[in-house]
């Protein structure tokens, strides 16, 4: 875990030209950053992190790396651990939810996480039981929203949507309502007016409801809003980790968080 995050924080310092980097104050203590381990003790335990003004609401979730290979979402956390200064509410980072996963650069392990929802306390796998704690995770901290970073090898494409529906979903926001809500269409116009190029600009995509999906239990059994952003991992890696970045701050704007994100240095 330790290499892991080394890792991260070096990589990090190499990427920078975000649309959001502006002239930030210096940090300063009018918020926290606090952090503690899904699964602690178990063999999956990972860190998550709250960051929090001193109004801590609205709440926003942010969790990657359940599929351990679709890394960018990761490195967009680590970047908002480190840039983000919250002036209101409160930020939730989950940057590997199946940290096993992770290290081993792999989709998963025994079974795919995301098709094990809501998880078993005592399941079989480890996976069973890092899906029941999860949720539970979310449960606990009661956020607003839950936004679910992945990554997809295929570009959206109508035609192949339609040949073949579970395979074509890179540059895409995912819900599994019909109905579009405005929160959605607003965080992806807001996202996309920051990418210059149109043909990387993220559409609304409907999945069906599917019973083992994250995102599909955060919102039946606990009742909370939550979309899957999928950025195309055909690109190259920094300007995918920007996208998710303008996908991760976007999002906060349209939940109502006040932040400036920029290099506390400057
Ligand atoms: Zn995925």
């Amino acid at each position: 875990m330790t290499k892991y995050f080394y890792v991260l924080v070096l990589l990090t310092v190499f990427i920078s030209g975000d649309v959001f980097a502006q002239s930030a104050p210096k940090r300063n203590s009018s918020f926290t950053i606090s952090y503690s381990y899904l699964g602690e003790g178990t063999s999956y335990q990972t860190p998550f992190y709250i960051l929090k003004a001193k109004k801590k609401h609205p709440r926003i979730m942010i969790d990657a790396g359940i599929h351990g290979d679709e890394i960018a979402g990761m490195y967009a956390c680590d970047s908002i651990l480190q840039y983000l200064q919250l002036i209101e509410g409160t930020v939730i980072l989950v940057p590997a939810v199946n940290i096993q996963a992770v290290m081993k650069n792999t989709r998963g392990v025994n079974i795919d996480l995301n098709q094990v929802f809501p998880g078993k306390k005592d399941g079989p796998h480890y996976e069973d039981s890092l899906a029941y704690d999860f949720m539970e995770l979310v449960k606990e901290l009661e956020p607003d929203v839950v936004i679910n970073l992945h990554e997809a090898w295929t570009k959206f494409d109508e035609k192949y949507y339609e040949r073949k529906n579970d395979m074509s979903f890179g540059q895409t926001l995912i819900t599994n309502s019909e109905t579009f809500s405005d929160y959605l269409i607003n965080a992806r116009d807001r996202m996309n007016s920051y990418i210059a190029d149109s043909t990387k600009h993220f559409r609304i995509q409907y999945f069906p409801y599917k019973p083992n999906h994250s995102m599909d239990n955060i919102i039946e059994k606990l009742k909370i809003p939550s979309y899957t952003c999928e950025t195309l991992r055909t690109l190259n890696l920094s300007e995918r980790i920007n996208y998710m970045i303008d996908v991760i701050l976007s999002f906060l704007e349209e939940t109502g968080i006040e932040y400036y994100y920029g290099d506390p240095k400057d």
